[in-house]
């Protein structure tokens, strides 16, 4: 089994403390993955720039992401030495996909109109997913309606995302750009890549759908991190309005996907919260991003993972079903007006974090 340890590609960037750090974090888990396998697939219904559309989501299992095994996030609990030497190979991809396929057909009555395929890492970077199986993944899943994959922006261009439009797919490129803000997306989370960065990515996405054919579309969703380590919670809240609206505003984003931190084993963020050092996110906190970027010239999503609980984000406990469930609704409708159905005594705790948390006294409440 390897030892975290960066490539040359990813050496010399990020924070060197932060990556000591989660590399040692690391290191104290071991696992390995059958390469033939898929890491998760599942059905869902996700909201569209075309409407709400059944989804077949694929988290491949492709080695693992680089980045993690030169240390990596801070709030990313994804184990990095996943398979030992690193790749997967095109055969070993393609029976993951037909693990996924026979998934599909055993529970649901129809094939799903969006697949969305993750990698935890980049699906664009050849070095996890070479070109044969790109354009292969490309062929298998032509007669769907539309495609997303995960990529960070530094492998994103536009021949790479016109080998889904020339089948006519819809295709969007998910980036985990985490904030807008360069010193949080640096100091706090330790992604090595600024906004610029992001802004290109855009661009090529946004010349791949004028490259493609007629009404086929191509996209960026840009994924935001609601507080990460370090932060307060109402600068966490700030950060994300301002997030939400300067990627609405970037020509080739379409959809902002913010979600708020989870402690994840074998972490930084984990390290700080068995130290007392870090709380996730109120509930409120979320509802009250959505609210402030309704208008934004985007759709708007969360889907907040954990919710309720102490490890995910939470309100009181008494009305975190009824907040996350107020979330949901927000996701498909994009009315904020579901918020105000929503009330609980903790809100006025809530207010009161937001007011007074400073950096030197958080978290102020669990
Ligand atoms: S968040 Fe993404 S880029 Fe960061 S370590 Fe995890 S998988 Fe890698
Ligand atoms: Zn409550």
């Amino acid at each position: 089994m390897s030892k975290p340890s960066p490539e040359v590609y990813e050496q010399g960037k990020g924070m060197d403390a932060h990556n000591q750090a989660m590399r040692e974090i690391r290191s104290r888990k071991e696992a390995s993955y059958d390469p033939h396998e898929p890491t998760r697939v599942w059905l869902d219904e996700d909201n569209t720039p075309d409407g709400v559309k059944t989804s077949l989501t694929i988290i491949l299992n492709t080695g693992g992401c680089r980045w993690a095994r030169a240390g990596g996030c801070t709030m990313c609990g994804y184990v990095a030495e996943s398979v030992d030497g690193g790749s997967v190979s095109h055969d070993a991809l393609m029976d993951q996909i037909d693990v996924c396929l026979a998934h599909e057909a055993d529970n649901a009555d129809e094939q799903a109109d969006l697949i969305k395929i993750y990698t935890s890492g980049s699906f664009l970077d050849e070095r996890e997913v070479g070109a044969e199986s790109r354009r292969a993944i490309a062929d298998t899943f032509a007669d769907r309606d539309r495609i997303v994959v995960e990529s960070l922006p530094d492998f994103v261009d536009r021949e790479k995302i016109g080998d889904f439009t020339q089948h006519g797919l819809d295709t969007d490129v998910a980036i985990g750009l985490e904030t807008a803000t360069d010193r949080v997306r640096h100091d706090c989370v330790n992604k090595y890549f600024d906004f610029a960065d992001f802004e290109d990515a855009c661009a090529e996405a946004a010349a791949a759908d004028a490259e493609a054919d007629g009404d086929v579309e191509a996209g960026i969703k840009a994924y935001l991190l609601m507080k990460p380590p370090f932060l307060t919670e109402s600068e966490a809240a700030e950060d994300m309005i301002s997030s939400v609206e300067r990627c609405a505003d970037v020509e080739g984003c379409h959809t902002v996907s913010m979600n708020p931190c989870n402690v994840q084993r074998y972490t930084m963020v984990d390290d700080l919260y068995f130290e007392d050092g870090y709380r996730p996110p109120w509930l409120w906190s979320v509802a009250h991003v959505l609210e402030e970027t309704a208008d934004a010239d985007a759709i708007v999503v969360s889907d907040p993972v954990g919710h309720g609980s102490d490890r995910g984000p939470h309100n009181c406990t008494e009305c975190d079903d009824r907040v996350q469930k107020a979330i949901k609704d927000f996701d498909l409708r994009q009315d904020p007006s579901v918020f105000e159905q929503v009330s609980c005594e903790c809100k006025l705790t809530w207010e009161t974090v937001i007011e007074r948390e400073r950096s030197f006294n958080q978290p102020l409440t669990r």
